[in-house]
Order: C-alpha cells, then structure tokens, then sequence
C-alpha cells in the first residue's frame, strides 16, 4: 500500500514553523511498513492544493494531509478536497455537539459563528473526534482508495493517529507487518552498512535498513505476512544473521530499550554502583543516566568538575598532571575516574575531559579532542576520541561514547 504526506500551510513555506508532523507521520507510517515515495508540502492555496492533493490520489493508495482544518478563513483543506473529490459538505451533528461541549469546557464561553464551519464534513466520510480540539478529522473513502484529513497543532494530530488513524491504517493492510529492532553502538555507520551490505542487496521479504543515530546505528528488520505470526518467523533467520555478524555491538533488540537503559541494566545485574565525573559534558552523561526509572539503584553521584580547581580538589587530580599533561589528557581521564572511584565510594567511574569548542583547540589537541576513561575494581581503561561537529554535537558523542565504555 502507497501512502502520501501533504503538508498544508504557508508558516511551513516560510520556515515559521518546522514540519514535525511530516517526520511523525513517516515514521509511523514506516512502522506499519506503509511505502511512502512522496512527502509535498502546499501553502494555504486553493489552487495549488487541488492540484497537489489530485496528483496524489492518483499515484498513491492513502493520501493523508495534515492542517487547514481550523474556523478560519485561510483553512481551507477539506473544502478544497470536498472539491476534488466532488462531495458535497454536509453538517455533522455529532461534531456540532462536540464543538458545543468543547466551548462549554473552555475558557472561551463564545462561539464565534465560523467555528460551525468545522462541523462540516463532506458526504459519507468517517468523522474522527478529536480530544484536544474542536476540528474533527475526517476519512474519505473512494473505492480502494482512501483521503486522510488531519488538524495541523501536533497536540491534536498525535492523540488521533495513535488513537483511531493508526488503527484504521493496519486494518487496511492486505498483510500483516511485523518489525523488530536491533540496536548496535560502538560501530560507525559505514561499517554497520558494509558489514550488510549484501543483505541489503538480496532482500525482499524480510527488509533491512538501517538508521544512524548519535554513536548508534538501528537496524530495523520488517517481514510482511498473512499473520502476524508468520511475519514474526519470517524476522528470525534474518536477526539471527545479525546477530552473528555483529555479536557483542548489539545491546538490545528491544525498541524500547535505550543505551542508557542497556547500561544501568548491566550494572544492575553485576551488583556495581556508578559515579560520574564530567568536564567537557557537564552534568549532560548523568542527565541522561537520570532518564531511566530505579536508577537510584546503581547511579551514586555526578559529579561536574570544570575546573582544574575542582579536578584537584573533588578528584584528586595531581597538580603535577594538569602542569605537564593539561586538562584534556590521557593522564588526566584516568586520574578523574580513579577519583570518583576514590571519593564517592563506589564501584565504578567513568569520566569524560576534552575540548567541545568552539574555542580552545590547539595544534596540539584540536577541537573534538576528547578522553574518557572508566576505572573499576582497580582497573583503568582510557579511549582517545577525535569527534567532528559542533560544540553540542562533540559533547553528545562524547556522553554516547561514555555509555559504550561503560557497556564494555
Ligand atoms: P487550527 O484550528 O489551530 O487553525 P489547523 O488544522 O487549521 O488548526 P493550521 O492552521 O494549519 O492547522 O496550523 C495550526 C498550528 O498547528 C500551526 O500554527 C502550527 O503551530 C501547528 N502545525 C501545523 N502544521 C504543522 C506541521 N506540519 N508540523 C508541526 N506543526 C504544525
Ligand atoms: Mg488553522
């Protein structure tokens, strides 16, 4: 089944506004392993949008279109599609009462005439209440084929999908799709992509395809059968294969399961307390510790020594190290692990020390030059790191790059 996006609003043209509900609605339309080969996004015109929205109805099985659907004058969306698809408007009592409850419950008292305008749906479409707003949304089915009609304010457009349109999608499908994921840090993306390369290449059914995050590549695997079962089987050859080929860089197949999640749950399972000592990243590696339920189990104390002050005095550094060798180095890293180890008691620190830039890079030791090391049971590991990127972006690495070690 081919689905299409079409954006409507002219902020979207201007860069007012970024078009999240496109990268929404991909993704979820990729989940229900829905093709999507066109994404247009049209301003409030009515000409330009009845040409857009035809072209799409003819290439694409589900044609879905996000905004213009509020009271005033500039939304436009479903009385050009009415057009397009030669219905006619009718008034909708059930949307009507809800716009009067919706009224009744807000803070403006006042119904302003226009807003009766959204109670308007075109002939033998399916109504979809919205809970956050007074706009319905609207499903037009032609034959095979089906328009999608949905608010613009990402609060409205959310809740329906997951609640009405997501299901309504997956009961369209002619088979069922199932997806699993493999989830692998430690390996850059190119080497994720060769090392599948031939996979890639030969698939049909089931597909692999990866997603590059921050210092993690996503493999998402995604069979399509008759049950879901079936489809489920299909995935297994395919992961097992993974799984072989990249063993111990794989930390979870579980979608849900993030990269810190993998590493409190190993810590967990090993009896082994954390602490954190930060300079470059600055609280930004505990902060993301601190994302995960019942970390408190494991995670003892962060600590954010941007100083040579406080690496001397939190960590112990020797002043003798940051003289000869500087903050950002190999000595320093170790120092600052075997510190936190040291002062908070507990059973393992990793600590992080580089240069994030903009500024402060020298020949020597450039911008991106970051060290991080990881001290347990007397033990030190150090990993010299030179990322690229901005400031924000070498700092991200950097954190990402803590858990790996931590992982291993
Ligand atoms: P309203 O009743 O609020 O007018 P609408 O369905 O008419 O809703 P629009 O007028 O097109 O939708 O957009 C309303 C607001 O929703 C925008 O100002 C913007 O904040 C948000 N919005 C619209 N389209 C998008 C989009 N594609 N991605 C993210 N946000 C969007
Ligand atoms: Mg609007």
């Amino acid at each position: 089944m081919v689905v299409e996006l079409i954006s409507v609003g002219t902020e979207l043209l201007l860069g007012n506004i970024v078009n999240t509900n496109a990268a929404y609605l991909s993704e979820k339309c990729a989940q229900l392993g829905l093709s999507l080969y066109y994404q247009t996004v049209v301003g409030d015109n009515e000409e330009r949008l009845a040409e857009t929205l035809k072209t799409a109805v003819d290439r694409s099985d589900v044609v879905i279109l996000s905004g213009g659907l509020g009271p005033t004058k500039d939304d436009l969306t479903k009385e050009v599609t009415a057009k397009v698809l030669g219905r006619e408007l009718m008034e909708d009592a059930h949307s009507k009462e809800r716009i009067q409850a919706f009224f009744k419950n807000s803070q403006f008292k006042v119904i302003t005439e226009n807003n009766w305008k959204q109670a308007l749906v075109p002939k033998d479409a399916i109504v979809v209440d919205n809970a956050n707003g007074t706009a319905p949304g609207i499903i037009i089915e032609e034959g095979e084929k089906a328009v999608i009609l949905l608010p613009g304010p990402p609060n409205e457009l959310i809740p329906m999908f997951e609640h009405d349109i997501f299901p309504y999608l997956r009961n369209r499908q002619p088979e069922v799709i199932y997806s699993q994921m493999v989830k692998i840090c430690g390996m850059g993306e190119s080497m994720v992509e060769t090392k599948i390369v031939d996979l890639i290449d030969s698939q049909t059914n089931p597909t692999v395809a990866p997603y590059a995050k921050i210092g993690e590549v996503h493999l998402r695997v995604t069979a399509k059968g008759e049950t879901e079962e079936e489809a489920r089987k299909l995935t297994k050859p395919l992961v097992k294969e993974l799984k072989s080929r990249f063993e111990d860089y794989i930390y979870t197949t579980d979608e849900q399961v993030t990269l810190e999640e993998a590493v409190i749950k190993l810590l967990k399972k090993n009896d082994l307390t954390l602490t954190t000592a930060e300079s470059c990243t600055g609280g930004m590696l505990s902060a993301r510790l601190v994302n995960v339920p019942g970390v408190s189990d494991v995670f003892k104390q962060g600590l954010v020594t941007y100083s040579n002050r406080a690496k001397k005095k939190l960590l112990d550094v020797k002043k003798s190290t940051l003289k000869d060798h500087g903050a950002v180095s190999e000595q320093c890293a170790k120092e600052m692990a075997k510190g936190g180890v040291l002062s908070t008691g507990s059973d393992v620190c990793v600590a992080i020390t580089g240069i994030a830039g903009p500024d402060g890079g020298t020949e020597d030791k450039p911008v991106g030059l970051v060290y991080i090391s990881c001290y347990m049971k007397d033990k030190v590991t150090v990993r010299k790191f030179q990322f690229k990127g901005n400031r924000e972006k070498i700092r991200e690495y950097s954190v990402v790059n803590s858990l790996v070690l931590l992982r291993d």
